[in-house]
């Protein structure tokens, strides 16, 4: 059944092949990130029709619920949300700014706790599936990224205690915890360096997450599950 998705963080990178597979399997999607013009030029290049662009901060609680006010209103009940929306400012915490430690945890925690406290007002009624998008240095950890790996963990926390809490109500909620994955994040990223540590090596496409996110989302069985797509790299973190 085709079910109105939304994707923050949908403008480019993984959120931006979530979209595409959404529209491809026949769903309205809705594409947001802070950056209208760029979630625009995506919603226009989905697959089929009535696809949707928006523009939001999901660090901004007040601005999370408006654009969820703005989706029930034109469009109707949200049936999936992914959580792709993220920023790192990777530095040793003896270097982190605070304002920088600030902003990655708001963003990449509190937005994906905002958005899905947001979509529930609706999904509790009619069900619904989230997909939220941590990371593999989120269960291992990673020199350089230990702000960035404790927003990720705490996802994966708050993604097993949502599960509990809504699935008595039909609404179901995963992570999947990508690897190096080849978008803007990790184009600072020393590839080949970082390519002898994947056991399948070499980075994975964003369209490689993006088929994991959307099998957890079609899943009916399925929650509170983590999903590692990291080519195995964690095996030998
Ligand atoms: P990109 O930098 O390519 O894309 C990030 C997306 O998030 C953009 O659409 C951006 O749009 C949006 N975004 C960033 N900040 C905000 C905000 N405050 N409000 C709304 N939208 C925002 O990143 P990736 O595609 O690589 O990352 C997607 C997710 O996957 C992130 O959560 C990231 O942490 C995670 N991840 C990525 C990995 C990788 O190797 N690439 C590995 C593991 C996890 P705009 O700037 O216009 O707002």
């Amino acid at each position: 059944m085709s079910q109105l998705s939304v994707v923050f963080g949908g403008s480019r990178g993984i959120g931006k092949a979530v979209a595409m597979l959404l529209a491809q399997r026949g769903h309205r999607v809705i594409v947001v990130s802070r950056n209208h013009e760029a979630a625009q030029t995506t919603a226009d290049s989905l697959a089929g029709t009535n696809h949707m662009a928006l523009s939001c901060d999901v660090s901004n609680e007040q601005e999370v619920q408006k654009t969820f006010e703005t989706i029930q209103k034109t469009c109707g009940s949200v049936g999936y949300l992914v959580n792709a929306a993220g920023i790192n400012k990777d530095a040793l915490l003896l270097r982190s700014k605070s304002e920088d430690m600030v902003s990655v945890l708001h963003t990449n925690l509190l937005g994906s706790i905002f958005t899905c406290r947001a979509a529930l007002r609706s999904m509790l009624t009619k069900g619904g599936a989230i997909v939220n998008i941590g990371s593999v240095v989120g269960l291992k950890g990673n020199a350089g990224q230990c702000v960035y790996s404790a927003s990720k963990a705490g996802l994966e926390g708050f993604t097993c205690s949502l599960a509990k809490e809504v699935a008595s109500r039909n609404v179901r909620v995963n992570l999947v915890a990508p690897g190096f994955i080849r978008t803007d994040m990790t184009a600072g990223v020393r590839e080949e360096e970082a390519v002898r540590r994947i056991p399948l090596g070499r980075f994975g496409e964003p369209e490689d997450v993006a088929q994991a996110a959307l099998f957890l989302l079609e899943s009916p069985y399925i929650t509170g599950e983590v999903l590692l797509v990291d080519g195995g790299l964690q095996l030998a973190m």
